[in-house]
């Protein structure tokens, strides 16, 4: 196995991940990025970005993502095409294997690995994605303004995300497959007092209808009784969890129930000196381009102060 000593190292290629590359080439810490599977992030999935800001006329995700790459290079930053296989944080320098082949000794980690919105797994829930199907009723919801849509999921984030929309569009439904909400007590009664917020209680989505070049046009849901009903709507909104990319750390890293690296006070630190995580990783409420660049920036200042003090 080759090895190779390095003062940082960041993994993954998101906002968060670019963002603190930038910091960190910038304070000479001779960052090495590795992209992952994913290089650039969850942006690259999408087409239309018209919340971060610095792009008036808003700007593409992949093409957002190849202009934080851009920034990062050009201080310096060394970004490579891997995958962190495993890693092994007891002691400083960190040990992080890179494809099973190569071992980095990195004397500070920023994790920022993000986090991946769960679908229902249908195959027209693929076919429309990003054409009226979307996991994030902040970053598409201006989309369906005065229009109708439905939300997925019976927990906080379904409350919130529908009492999102319900600020925006005409009617939203709640698609909840039991009779109970499992929100806490104050949301359910925020998304039960939104006149135009209808819950369809017992129901599961069998399918999601439109047309290639119109989008969705409606979902046909069935019952626990086993009738089915069909909805007009142009958006569906997913809301049934995400899942943090936090298992490469979990042995050493401390993660809430599910998942979320957990950050001391209003840092980035981990519970392991000299390892810090920024973006989707360790954000289970925000889950946005901007926070996620925000944190990255926070996690090199971070990696810096602790190098300082700890030479
Ligand atoms: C369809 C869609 C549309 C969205 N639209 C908007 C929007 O309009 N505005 C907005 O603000 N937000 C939007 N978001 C949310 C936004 O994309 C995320 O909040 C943001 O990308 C999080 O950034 P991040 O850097 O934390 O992680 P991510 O973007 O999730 O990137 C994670 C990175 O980690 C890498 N990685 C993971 N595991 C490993 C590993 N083991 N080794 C190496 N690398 C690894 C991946 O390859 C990837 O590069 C959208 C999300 C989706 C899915």
């Amino acid at each position: 196995m080759t090895k190779e000593n390095i003062k940082c190292l960041i993994i993954g290629s998101g906002p968060a991940g670019y963002t603190a590359a930038i910091y960190a080439s910038r304070a000479n810490l001779n960052p090495v990025l590795y992209e992952g599977i994913q290089p650039g992030g969850q942006l690259t999935t999408t087409t239309e970005v018209d919340n971060f800001p610095g792009y008036p006329k808003g700007v593409t995700g992949p093409e957002m993502m190849e202009d934080l790459k851009e920034q990062a290079t050009r201080f310096g930053t060394d970004v490579r095409f891997g995958i962190a296989t495993s890693a092994d944080l007891s002691k400083r320098p960190f040990k992080i294997t890179i494809d099973n082949e190569k071992e980095i000794f990195a004397e500070t980690l920023i994790l920022s690995t993000g986090a991946t919105a769960k679908y229902l797994g249908m195959e027209s829930e693929e076919r429309f994605r990003g054409q009226g199907v979307s996991a994030c009723a902040t970053c598409d919801g201006f989309f369906y303004k005065g229009k109708d849509v439905a939300v997925v999921g019976g927990g906080d984030t379904a409350c919130e995300e529908a009492s999102y929309l319900a600020g925006l569009c005409n009617k939203v439904y709640m698609i909840v497959r039991r009779d109970v909400l499992r929100a806490s007590k104050a949301m359910q009664d925020r998304v039960m007092n939104t006149p135009n917020i209808e819950i369809l209680w017992n129901y599961n989505t069998k399918e999601i209808t439109g047309s290639p070049m119109g989008g969705v046009n409606g979902a046909i849901l069935v019952n626990k009784d086993g009738s089915e009903k069909k909805i007009d709507i142009h958006g569906f909104f997913l809301a049934i969890g995400h899942h943090p990319n936090s298992e490469l750390v979990s042995e050493w890293i401390k993660t809430n129930e599910e998942g979320y690296i957990i950050t001391e006070g209003k840092s980035t630190r981990t519970n392991v000196p000299g390892v810090f995580a920024a973006g989707d990783v360790q954000d289970p409420h925000y889950r946005q381009a901007v926070t996620a660049a925000g944190s990255g920036c926070m996690a090199a200042i971070d990696a810096e102060r602790f190098l300082a003090d700890n030479k």
